[in-house]
């Protein structure tokens, strides 16, 4: 199912990717985590990529 509305596809594009993820285990935190909920650890990546863009 397309999203037509591009102001959609921008939202759900940011909640999906601007997000942290633990270099350790892998699990996803919150953009503003600095220490993984998980394992606590502190070695976290910014998973920020521009995927799906459609001309
Ligand atoms: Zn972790």
């Amino acid at each position: 199912m397309p999203i037509t509305d591009p102001l959609k596809k921008q939202i759900a594009q940011k909640a999906r990717l601007h997000m942290k993820v633990c270099f350790n285990c892998g699990a996803r935190n919150s953009i503003a985590a600095t220490r993984c909920r998980k394992c606590h650890n502190g070695y976290l990546r910014l998973k920020n990529r521009n995927l799906g863009i459609k001309k």
